[in-house]
């Protein structure tokens, strides 16, 4: 069994970005420039947009966060977005969701600017996505293909198993595999809370990518042997012996299933690490392209 492991992956790919804003800088160019808007003070939210600007000042870019309040009006926050659409300085930017409930999501994805939308959440870009032209590819399966690339674990004409359809991860996931590329190639199978007898399926998977958010859902009795597991999930459980009051787990039973397993992403430390190196990946990429126009 290998770890496919991202924190050390991602730590690869942000040195090789900072490499590439040295010379931009040396060159006198401008630096990529991600912008975040954050409504409220959803503390996992925080947590995350706090980390993207750490990285994104670790690797040379230039960041600025958006905080408004929970109160934010959906025409407040359009106007926000309008101004961050404008603004030349900024090349990319994050809506962080949720969204407080008076806000509709759909409408404020849709107002982002399809060129800076380094989220790939547009539907603009996620048809893109689905027709392999070039675009900004969600990060999270972003940063799983890359995974797979760097480890250059086997993908064609596996059976690949993605639980979950989230527009954010499992949806995206399931395209990607099925393009006819590498990391790709592979015959997928989208499961959901309504498919039917799901350990069979899961059994006969080659490759599993979980995203569904239930911690230990994924046991070693639903999986074969030798399978490839990328294990999205994050979820907090409340631990009162820990100093932060939760630990961080996935949805699989790592103990018993890694047994079985001829690769394996751990929680922390494999995807969650990879979506924030992709979003800066992206953002490189969105500055590039303006740069080009
Ligand atoms: P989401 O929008 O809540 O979607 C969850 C999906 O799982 C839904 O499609 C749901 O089915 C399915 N599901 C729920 N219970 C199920 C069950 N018992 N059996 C089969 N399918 C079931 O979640 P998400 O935004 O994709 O996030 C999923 C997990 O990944 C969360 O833990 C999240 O924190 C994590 N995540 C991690 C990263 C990262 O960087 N590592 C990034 C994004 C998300 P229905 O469609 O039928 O409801």
């Amino acid at each position: 069994m290998e770890i496919l492991d991202g924190k050390k992956i991602s730590n690869q790919i942000k040195e090789e970005i900072a490499a590439e804003v040295a010379q931009m800088k040396e060159r006198g160019e401008k630096v990529p420039h991600l912008a975040a808007v954050i409504v409220g003070n959803d503390g996992a939210s925080l947590t995350y947009v706090g980390s993207k600007v750490r990285s994104c000042e670790r690797v040379g870019f230039e960041s600025t966060m958006v905080r408004l309040p929970n109160t934010t009006s959906e025409q407040e926050l359009l106007k926000k977005i309008h101004e961050l659409n404008v603004d030349p300085n900024i090349d990319g930017f994050i809506v962080q969701l949720p969204l407080p409930p008076q806000i509709d999501t759909q409408r404020v994805l849709m107002a982002v600017d399809p060129d800076k939308d380094v989220d790939g959440f547009h539907p603009m870009n996620f048809g893109k996505m689905a027709l392999d032209m070039s675009t900004f590819i969600p990060a999270t399966p972003f940063g799983i293909l890359e995974l797979l690339d760097r480890y250059q674990v086997e993908t064609q004409g596996k059976h690949t198993v993605v639980i979950g359809r989230s527009h954010i991860v499992g949806r995206p996931m399931s395209i990607l595999m099925g393009r006819k590329s590498f990391p790709g190639n592979s015959t997928v199978t989208l499961t959901h809370s309504r498919t039917k007898n799901i350990s069979q399926i899961t059994t006969q998977a080659d490759i599993i990518i979980s995203a569904l958010g239930v911690p230990g859902f994924l046991k070693a009795e639903m999986v074969k042997d030798d399978v490839v597991i990328i294990d999205v999930g994050i979820t907090r459980v409340p631990d009162e012996s820990r100093e932060r009051g939760y630990y961080i787990t996935g949805d699989v039973d790592f103990e018993n299933v890694s047994k079985k397993a001829s690769y394996i992403t751990p929680v922390p430390g494999g995807v969650g690490p990879m979506t924030i190196a992709m979003l800066l990946k992206n953002t490189l990429l969105a500055r590039e392209r303006h740069r080009n126009r």
